[in-house]
């Protein structure tokens, strides 16, 4: 559907948003109307509280070549490290007792930790804690998945990082999109809450993929909603790439928050990557979770995803006490709380879900381009 067209997206309420209108909020016309609508909903939804969500990148090896992706396999200037089982539990329990109401797993595509290993994990993390396990651990195998899900894990993050299937397939190095978005499907029938998002202003991207990007994500009533701006790492083959722009990005999240009123939605690192105190600035402009890095200190800075990451040199408790002071900066309450998925009271988007690469909002229907 074009720019122009009555979208049927239907945000909370009976109010509609015209792909025209979402365009015009993306130009960044209206910011001042977006941010607030989309603050106010949030505090209306969610309240005051912001979720922490403790993030352990535990592995920074990954076998994917992601065009984008300062861990991408090819290079060779990353300093890997793989932390032990046993440093996983230690950091997992820094990170509870210091307040942390879920913990995040994350790694690169790293297989060499088995499904036993990361079950483990799973089982010991959630028999000392009283906490959610998210994992962000990208493409395994869906019978891991299945087995992770059993020893207790309770939620899953998998981005989609663009919905335009060609893109994808070019800047992830000849995977499918259409895979992705089957095991993110997948996962949900799993028992998972789960969460996805997109790279926002990736470079050979328009206001019209922004504009699908909105639409394919809430067609898919996630529980997550992520999205941070594109930050060129300069031992890829995108360095010369120009940056995506952080209004961008807190402009499609806040669109996203609009027509996904109950989703957690994080304020993304790249974010402060781009331009410090914007992350803390996305908390008034729709998101309602922050997710600290509480990955032991000596190995933060190699977790080097973009340029900017990590490398506020603090320590794991530094790193925490960060983002409760972002959080009480804005006048929200930094809070400990699971933060579980609040579930819709009418899910509005099961009848347009859409196949891969049949949504109405593709480029065979509209492939005009509106703007950089
Ligand atoms: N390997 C897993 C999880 C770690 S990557 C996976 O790929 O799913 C975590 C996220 O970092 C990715 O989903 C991607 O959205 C983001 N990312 C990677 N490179 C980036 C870059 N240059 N700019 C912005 N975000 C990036
Ligand atoms: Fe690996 Fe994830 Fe980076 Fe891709 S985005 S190279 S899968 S860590």
């Amino acid at each position: 559907m074009c720019p122009g067209h009555v979208s049927g997206t239907k945000m909370r309420g009976d109010m509609r948003l015209r792909d025209s209108t979402i365009i015009d909020y993306l130009r960044g016309n209206a910011d001042d109307r977006l941010f607030a609508m989309a603050d106010s909903l949030t505090r209306q939804v969610h309240g005051s509280e912001v979720f922490l969500r403790a993030i352990i990148e535990f592995s920074n090896v990954c076998d994917k070549h992601c065009h984008y992706c300062g861990l991408r396999a090819p290079n060779q200037d990353v300093s890997r490290y793989r932390l032990s089982p046993e440093a996983i539990l230690q950091a997992a329990e820094a990170a509870a007792l210091m307040g942390a109401g879920t913990i995040v797993l994350q790694s690169g595509d790293d297989i060499s930790y088995t499904a036993a290993t990361i079950g483990g994990l799973i089982r010991e993390i959630k028999q000392r804690h009283p906490v959610a396990v998210t994992l962000s651990l990208g493409d395994r195998d869906l019978g891991d998945y299945a087995f992770w899900r059993r020893c207790g894990a309770d939620r899953c993050l998998l981005k989609l990082e663009s919905t335009d299937a060609f893109l994808y397939k070019r800047l992830r190095q000849g995977e499918y999109f259409a895979a992705r978005l089957h095991r993110l499907e997948a996962l949900r029938a799993l028992g998972y809450e789960v969460g996805s998002g997109v790279i926002a202003g990736l470079p050979g991207t328009t206001l019209l993929h922004a504009l699908r990007d909105i639409h394919f994500l809430t067609q898919l009533n996630l529980d997550m909603l992520a999205v941070g701006p594109f930050v060129p790492h300069p031992q890829t083959p995108m360095r010369d790439a120009a940056p995506g722009s952080v209004g961008l990005s807190q402009r499609i999240t806040a669109l996203l928050r609009l027509l996904n009123p109950h989703a957690n939605i994080p304020a993304t690192s790249a974010l402060d990557a781009l331009r410090p105190g914007s992350r803390g600035q996305a908390l008034r402009r729709g998101c309602n979770v922050l997710m600290p890095s509480l990955t032991p200190e000596e190995h933060r800075k190699d977790y080097s995803i973009y340029p900017g990451k990590n490398d506020q040199g603090l320590d794991i408790a530094g790193s925490l006490a960060l983002a409760v002071d972002t959080i009480i900066e804005h006048s929200l309450l930094p809070s400990n709380a699971r933060g579980d998925a609040k579930r819709r009271p009418h899910a509005h988007q099961s009848a347009t879900r859409s196949a891969p690469g049949h949504h109405p909002h593709g480029p065979s229907q509209c492939g005009q381009v509106l703007a950089d």
